[in-house]
């Protein structure tokens, strides 16, 4: 484990069922649930269950396994709420410059509308 991960960031609870959640799917490497404070009609979070902080460590770090479920997961959520023909849009934030609330990579994904252009 990085040793500048938080392990009590609310996803690390979330994932040792410490917090409940609204869970969507998961597989052995990752877990989508909703996001609580939702920004779009679907907006679910994806979530790798080993601790990484932020995109650039899971790159670096997490096993071809772990990236194999964690992305098929993100295509699996995708078609659960079938935004592959409309369209969605995906962000991950990362540290300060990116407002990275919670310290655990996270995919957004966003969809159930148009919505907007990237920024401003
Ligand atoms: P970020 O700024 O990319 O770290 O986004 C963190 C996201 O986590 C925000 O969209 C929050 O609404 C969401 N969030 C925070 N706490 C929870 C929770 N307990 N369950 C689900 N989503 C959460």
């Amino acid at each position: 484990m990085n040793n500048l991960y938080d392990v009590n960031n609310i996803f690390a609870k979330i994932l040792r069922s410490e917090v409940p959640c609204e869970k969507i799917l998961e597989n052995e490497h990752a877990l989508a649930i909703s996001d609580i404070n939702p920004q779009a009609p679907i907006h679910k979070l994806i979530i790798p269950k080993n601790p990484y902080i932020n995109f650039y460590d899971f790159i670096k770090n997490a096993s071809i396994e772990e990236h194999e479920s964690f992305w098929k997961l993100v295509n699996d959520v995708i078609e659960h709420f079938k935004v592959e023909t409309e369209g969605f849009r995906i962000i991950t934030n990362s540290g300060k410059n990116g407002n990275q609330d919670v310290p655990h990579f996270h995919i957004h994904l966003l969809g159930g509308e148009n919505l907007g252009k990237m920024i401003g």
